[in-house]
């Protein structure tokens, strides 16, 4: 069997080694002037590759439409495939599975030498613009015709369009009579509009965002969180960053500024236990005491008090409001850092057209459909990257089975 893959990402490279290995003839067709060029930027140039925890509910998909894939190619299956090419693991915070070099060059480098190995063609600079089914396939590039006898599209999303997923090649299956869904970014930062973002730039806090529509909680995270000049950043962030779509109209979200506040309600108890014992304090010493210093002026400013006022001179009702802003400050959210800096895609093509347990289009036979390009998209912790994998690894067994 003569397979094209369309797209060398970690999808189609996986899919690519694992025919080829098997005796098929395999050639890659990638747009960039290289391969598996997102994948050097992932994990911060470490390549968080999977995560010791990897559930269903860690993915945004319709019907579990991952879940077949995910039991098929296992993250131990994946810890242990990267072993067999040499790669060992290590796992660092929440789970997040690594090569225990913290390079994702390394990855990289052993999946080129894995290409090389099986003697597997890869045309670059070869964007493929459509494809035709007659007896066979048949790939139009912009620097030529490839015919083959399956095809595996593997084009990524749009997100970092910089490395070759632009999104613009969703058309190709579109041509062919498949419905991609609304795209939007994930996993990207949040833009806020605040007076004060650009004195508190550079401060962090943990604790739990919560994301509101009015007064609708969309969704609450926990974690590190920055705040920056244009809005705020964080592992929380990302996660929560796929709810701000156009369907999410007035968008706020409510930060905790004092670090590690599981419990609002017994923290509430502690700051009241402050106010009376520390009644001596200025304001600005007893928020001091809790609050980074960029914080103290911000609720200063919000409260309309000196930071001299002297705590025992704060009536109840005030020191309220001061509890409030210190556990729940909101900020009015103005979109997100967009495609240019998300790590995952929202969207694309339908998982409904595409058969779960092969990844084979149920349009087209003979088109299988991996990686990003679908309506899939996963947390931030190695679980994209898994995907990639997962399905890659199905559709080239569901080939093996075939032939
Ligand atoms: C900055 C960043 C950090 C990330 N970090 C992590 C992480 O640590 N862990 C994790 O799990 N996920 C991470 N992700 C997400 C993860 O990288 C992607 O989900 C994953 O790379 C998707 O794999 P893919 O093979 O489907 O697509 P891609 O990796 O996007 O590869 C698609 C390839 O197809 C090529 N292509 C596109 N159109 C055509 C065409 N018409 N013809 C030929 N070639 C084409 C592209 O040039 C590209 O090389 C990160 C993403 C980014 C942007």
């Amino acid at each position: 069997m003569r397979i094209a893959i369309v797209g060398g990402g970690p999808a189609g490279v996986i899919s690519a080694i694992e025919l080829s290995k098997n005796g098929h003839e395999v050639f890659i067709l990638e747009k960039n002037d290289r391969i598996l060029k997102k994948l050097l930027a992932t994990g911060n140039g470490r390549c968080n590759y999977t995560n010791e925890v990897v559930k269903v509910e860690n993915y945004n998909c319709k019907d579990n439409f991952v879940e077949y894939a995910l039991n098929l190619f296992t993250k131990e299956d994946l810890i242990n495939y990267f072993k067999i090419m040499g790669i060992e693991p290590v796992v660092e915070n929440k789970g997040k599975i690594f090569p225990v070099t913290l390079k994702a060059n390394t990855v990289v480098n052993t999946f080129l030498n894995e290409i090389e190995e099986n003697n597997i063609e890869v045309f670059t600079e070869n964007e493929v613009l459509s494809i035709d089914k007659k007896n066979n396939f048949i790939l139009k590039t912009n620097s030529g015709k490839f015919t083959a006898d399956r095809v595996i599209f593997a084009v990524g999303g749009s997100s970092m369009p910089s490395s070759g997923s632009d999104g613009k090649s969703y058309k190709v299956l579109e041509k062919l009579g498949h419905t991609k869904t609304d795209i939007f970014p994930a996993l990207t930062q949040i833009k806020l509009d605040s007076q004060y973002l650009k004195s508190v730039s550079g401060v962090k806090v943990v604790g739990k965002v919560k994301l509101f529509d009015d007064n609708v909680l969309l969704d609450e995270r926990y974690g590190d969180l920055l705040f920056t000049t244009y809005g705020i950043s964080g592992p929380p962030i990302l996660d929560i960053s796929r709810m701000i779509n156009e369907k999410n109209k007035k968008l706020r979200i409510e930060i905790p500024l004092v670090n590690n506040v599981e419990d609002i309600e017994d923290f509430k108890n502690t700051l009241y236990t402050r106010f009376y014992t520390l009644n001596y304090f200025s304001l600005e010493r007893w928020l001091m005491g809790i609050v980074d210093k960029k914080f103290v002026n911000m609720i200063l400013k919000e409260v309309g008090l000196d930071k001299e006022t002297p705590m025992n001179l704060i009536e109840e009702y005030k020191f309220e409001i001061i509890v409030n802003k210190l556990l729940k400050f909101k900020f009015d959210v103005i979109g997100t850092k967009g495609f240019e800096n998300s790590q995952v895609t929202c969207g694309g093509i339908s998982t409904s057209e595409i058969n779960e347990q092969t990844m084979e289009s149920k349009i087209i036979k003979g088109i299988y459909i991996i990686g990003e390009v679908m309506d899939v998209d996963g947390d931030c912790g190695g679980y994209n990257l898994q995907w990639a994998f997962s399905s890659g690894i199905t559709a080239a067994k569901s080939i093996l089975q075939e032939f």
